[in-house]
């Protein structure tokens, strides 16, 4: 689902580190928080070698002002020795350091099945313990965790997209997260999602679109005050293009597109309720998708396994079979 798809070659170290010198040099002296994106995962040595990751870190010292660092990465990779590492080489000035997890899915049967994601809340508590042990060793610094929500999985319907996003955002505000991000999924380019949207012949159930800009904002309005308060909603912003975006039409898209940056920038609720009410063809369509679900998710997700891998077999592709549990 995410821009893994067009990644090019990898970089050695030199090369990431003078783009990484280059891009603070841009970024000028008055920073004060900074997140930093890997387009993966930041304590997985495979992609961020050790030493790359203390260089990444130690360089941050010439941006005085620097007062809260942020990084994604994968939570099972991050080890109390790794995180010790990473702290050390933070300048005095960072009071708050931000480990951004991507759970995804609180389920199991759509976060291991249709995401694929390899880990969940048992890898991100024990994560946390690992936080706070590093955290008790640095006087100052705060260790504190976000998580990636996606909204619409493959094989998912509108309204069980929307049900999960709703309990995922509840583990993760419940376990102390500092922001919950829902992430509208778009279809990029060599994932299998841009397949399941593409234009083979497949069984219409498994067809792969992305959700309703309506959806999201049914999300943040379903949300106690003080967990929307502390939910972003990003996905459609990216460096990466997409092939298709979150859904709405021509009348609707610039005043629900947004009401969800004034949500992300003002956290008002009379922009999302004005928003949920704008009368337009594309609400009729999305109210009938979310009454429109016959059939459960592991019969969706087991007919798009086997289509997938009959697809597979048919470009000469050779692949472990997928089962369900
Ligand atoms: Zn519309």
């Amino acid at each position: 689902m995410c821009n893994f798809g067009m990644t090019s070659r990898q970089l050695d170290m030199d090369e990431v580190l003078a783009q990484w010198d280059q891009l603070l040099e841009r970024l000028g002296e008055g920073i004060q928080r900074l997140h930093i994106g890997p387009g993966g995962s930041f304590f997985t040595d495979a992609e961020v070698p050790a030493a790359v990751r203390v260089a990444v870190i130690r360089r941050l010292a010439r941006l005085p002002f620097l007062r809260a660092v942020g990084m994604e990465t994968r939570a099972p990779f991050v080890t109390e020795q790794k995180l010790e590492e990473v702290v050390s080489a933070l300048p005095p000035s960072v009071e708050r350091l931000t480990l951004g997890f991507g759970l995804e899915c609180v389920s199991d049967l759509p976060r291991l099945v249709c995401i694929n994601k390899g880990y969940g809340p048992t890898e991100i508590l024990r994560t946390l313990d690992i936080m706070r042990t590093v955290e008790s060793r640095h006087a100052g610094l705060t260790i504190a965790f976000e998580a990636y929500v996606m909204l619409k999985p493959i094989f998912m319907s509108e309204q069980e997209a929307i049900g999960e996003a709703l309990q995922t955002i509840d583990w993760v505000l419940r376990h102390g997260g500092e922001t919950a991000v829902l992430f509208l999924n778009t279809v990029k380019e060599n994932t299998l999602q841009a397949v399941l949207a593409g234009p083979l012949e497949k069984p219409s159930s498994i067809c792969y679109r992305p959700p309703f800009l309506r959806s999201a904002i049914e999300v943040l309005l379903q949300l106690p005050d003080e967990w929307r308060e502390k939910t972003v909603v990003l996905g459609p912003q990216s460096a990466m293009p997409a092939h298709q975006l979150p859904k709405s039409c021509a009348l609707c898209s610039w005043p629900l597109n947004g009401a969800l940056v004034a949500h992300n920038l003002y956290r008002d609720p009379a922009v999302l309720h004005g928003a949920a009410a704008i009368v337009c063809p594309c609400k009729d369509e999305w109210e009938q998708e979310l009454g429109a679900d016959s059939e459960t998710l592991v019969a969706r997700a087991t007919r798009g396994i086997e289509w997938l891998e009959s697809e597979a077999r048919s470009w000469g592709t050779t692949r472990a079979p997928v089962t369900l549990h």
